[in-house]
């Protein structure tokens, strides 16, 4: 591809990009189609000689626009809605141009020190301890995974060596995240060494229930070895309380990892600021800038204050010597401190977010995302229709219709099937229930007036 054509067709994909992000809200969030349709109506095998980029990317506008769920449609309310912002997107195009490695410093010094400026200044922002050390993951699952594997290290570190595995135990919550089981077990410590510790009536830890339980592991010749609280749980962004399992986890010397892949950016507000209260004595800590900061898929960060259990986790008898380097103090080779070795400059997105918003403007967005969420909720409870399901946390409504779980899955599929919102579902005190997640950057209070009266008329049909 010459410059020029590259050129030209930038240009109009640049163009569809800004035409997407102004129209956003005449797609349907989420597409008709069926699965394997796209699958069907595209070659059965690649094709022998290039083609054309205008035909390329007009397939891209007829074939995989209509196959897409939109997660950047204002009116995407499921999950944790997130965003690919303005900034976000020009410094995600640009990191791809660069196509920069910065396994080592010095395969990509500006990446490697961007990613320590950038996320040295969301740690202050977030009022996190000044030694954490950050680096970058692609999701809070791989950032988890490292975290579990370097509690391991920390608690049992014969087991680099010899592979063979004491019984060591890691407590989470009933609600915690799929990815923290599954971190346990990519570090081989076994669904049966993963406790639940039960949670209290808003769905958050009882540190009390984590205590007995530790008690007793210790007890049966046990080692427990890492507890992960949540701060904003996926069901409903309950806060299990990180004082009281802080002091838990110094009193019996485990790892604390905590996972605030959503609800961390809202530490940036002084009044949540609390939520982090406990964080200085944790051990590791993941927070999704590709949540609810605006920073298009994929970009998680774990800060941690001791980044050298996570490079001992991974060091070996001998480094080979295609990857030796000589640095000095300050060259951060980040490949030490993670499982993949190649690294994209993911830190360019977020350093285009931060600059572009800056934190005044993060914190407005932030602060309306959950104003308007509020009053989604304060509507709920005075409709007789229905009822919240949990407290409104941060940008989170769980709610639900008057009716039985059935009535609450067809509503759920009557909004969803209109094309004009998506919302999610999940199941609190063993009800189905519905989930309205603010966390589009394009999200409005008419756009949530406007999901609720589309709740209300499919509450009105299954009624
Ligand atoms: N932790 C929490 C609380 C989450 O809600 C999620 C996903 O929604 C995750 C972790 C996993 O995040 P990721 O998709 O980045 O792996």
């Amino acid at each position: 591809m010459s410059p020029e054509e590259f050129r030209a067709a930038a240009h109009e994909a640049v163009d569809w990009i800004a035409d997407y992000l102004r129209d956003a809200r005449q797609y349907p969030v989420l597409p008709r189609i069926q699965p394997g349709q796209l699958i069907d109506c595209l070659p059965k095998a690649g094709p022998e000689r290039g083609e054309p980029i205008e035909v390329i990317l007009r397939d891209f506008r007829e074939r995989i626009v209509p196959a897409t769920t939109h997660w950047n449609h204002p009116r995407f309310l499921a999950y944790f809605a997130n965003s690919a912002s303005g900034p976000g997107i020009l410094g995600e195009m640009l990191c791809a141009a660069l196509n920069s490695n910065h396994m080592l410093w010095k395969t990509g010094p500006a990446a490697a020190e961007l990613e320590q400026v950038a996320l040295g200044w969301l740690r202050q922002w977030l009022g996190l301890p000044q030694e954490f050390f950050g680096m970058i993951h692609d999701t809070a699952s791989s950032a988890t995974m490292h975290s579990v594997m370097a509690a391991r290290e920390a608690a049992a570190p014969q087991v680099r060596i010899s592979g063979e595995y004491p019984p060591l135990i890691l407590y989470t919550s009933e609600h915690a995240n799929l990815s923290v089981d599954r971190a346990a077990l990519t570090a081989g410590i076994g669904l049966n060494h993963i406790r639940h510790v039960a949670i209290d009536d808003e769905f958050r830890m009882i540190p009390a229930v984590l205590e007995t339980a530790i008690k007793s592991d210790l007890a049966g010749g046990k080692k427990p070895f890492c507890v992960v609280p949540t701060l904003g749980t996926t069901s409903s962004a309950s806060l299990d309380p990180l004082p009281a399992i802080a002091a838990v986890a110094r009193r019996y010397g485990l790892w604390l990892h905590v996972d605030a892949a959503y609800a961390g950016p809202a530490a940036l507000l002084d009044e949540y600021k609390r939520i982090l209260e406990g964080v200085e004595s944790a051990d590791s800590l993941v927070v999704n800038p590709h949540k609810w900061l605006f920073t298009p898929m994929d970009l998680s960060i774990l800060y941690t204050r001791r980044p050298e259990v996570f490079r001992r986790a991974l060091s070996m008898e001998e480094t080979p010597a295609y990857i030796e380097t000589a640095g000095g103090e300050r060259a951060v080779n980040f490949s030490e401190y993670a499982l993949s070795l190649g690294r994209r400059f993911r830190a360019l997105k977020l350093w285009f977010v931060l600059r572009y918003y800056g934190r005044e403007g993060i914190e407005r967005i932030l602060r309306e995302h959950i104003r308007i969420a509020h009053n989604l909720a304060a509507w709920i409870s005075r409709d007789p229709g229905f009822e919240l399901a949990a407290p409104a946390m941060f940008s989170l409504v769980c709610f639900r219709f008057r009716g039985t779980d059935e009535q609450n899955r067809e509503l759920l599929e009557r909004v969803n099937a209109t094309g004009q919102a998506f919302l999610s579902g999940t199941m609190l005190n063993g009800r189905f229930v519905l989930r309205a997640a603010i966390g589009n950057i394009g999200t409005t209070a008419a756009d949530v007036e406007a999901v609720w009266r589309l709740v209300k008329d499919a509450g009105r049909a299954c009624a």
